[in-house]
């Protein structure tokens, strides 16, 4: 993610531009903006992005709205000037007019939270009633999303990959999505090939721990001199070439002694077994 631009900010400004074909879809759009609007009865956001959307709507209906900058500078206001609350309350149930009114809203306050994390979609509301509109919307467009109360603001969330990337397409941010994906599908790429290197490590250190094992086994056996000299010359040569080349693999020692993979890895095992029972002997004599 690069950081002069936030996700949020590059769905914002994919989403912007485009002022809704449909009249009714006009006024929801601004309609999801007051939604979101903690100032009563404003239609206000921090984001000139989504006041500028909001207005552009507006004139497309022949609505004289302009915008207006109020507030200092850290907590500046865009609000939306000249027109009446009463004539964006569409409560529209079609769908086109739902995802107008979600674009509105997230222009306003969305926020797509830790994209290149397990991500999540959020949206501050002005109230519970606005919060809920938002999440009845969502379920239409068959997004699962929730109402939550934090620090005293009602909010709206989208959890799990899968439901933000339908989030974002729902609210027409394609290119939002399709980057989105793209940043999971790296993310599960990243994470099978962590899978993959931990069993690798895993094969490594059974390897040397077999390793140390047959040194081990050996230093036992040598040791014990008659017990040593019983060993089947097969065995000895195992031993002495595991002992001289500690760091070989199984095929590297197979091919000094000259014989299969399976008949050193079966002499190696016979060398530590053996070992073992002297270990037992040993330790039975006591
Ligand atoms: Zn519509």
């Amino acid at each position: 993610m690069d950081g002069a631009q936030s996700f949020t900010q590059r769905v914002a400004a994919e989403l912007a531009p485009h002022t809704p074909l449909l009249a009714c879809c006009r006024r929801s759009l601004v309609e999801g903006l007051a939604l979101v609007t903690t100032t009563p009865g404003a239609i206000a956001t921090t984001r000139p992005v989504a006041v500028r959307a909001a207005m552009q709507a507006l004139h497309a209906e022949r609505i004289a709205a302009h915008v207006s900058r109020v507030g200092a500078a850290r907590r500046v206001q865009y609000v939306l000037v000249g027109v009446e609350t009463e004539v964006i309350e569409t409560r529209s149930a079609r769908v086109c007019c739902r995802r107008s009114r979600l674009r509105g809203a997230f222009l306003g306050a969305g926020r797509l939270v830790r994209p290149d994390g397990e991500p999540y979609l959020e949206i501050g509301c002005a109230d519970e009633t606005g919060a809920t509109r938002l999440v009845d919307d969502f379920a239409v467009l068959e997004v699962t999303a929730r109402t939550r109360r934090r620090r005293g603001r009602w909010v709206v969330t989208v959890r799990s990959g899968l439901a933000v990337g339908a989030a974002l397409s729902s609210i027409g941010a394609q290119a939002g999505r399709l980057s989105f994906e793209a940043g999971r599908v790296i993310r599960e790429v990243r994470s099978g090939v962590n899978r993959r290197l931990n069993a690798e490590t895993a094969n490594l250190r059974r390897t040397v721990a077999a390793g140390v094992r047959q040194l081990e086994s050996i230093a036992v056996l040598e040791a014990d001199m008659a017990r040593w000299q019983a060993l089947p010359p097969a065995l000895r040569e195992a031993a002495a070439l595991r002992a001289r080349h500690p760091d070989d693999d199984l095929a590297q020692l197979a091919e000094r002694a000259g014989c299969s993979r399976p008949a050193m890895a079966g002499r190696l095992h016979r060398l530590v077994a053996a070992a073992g029972e002297a270990g037992d002997r040993v330790r039975a004599r006591r």
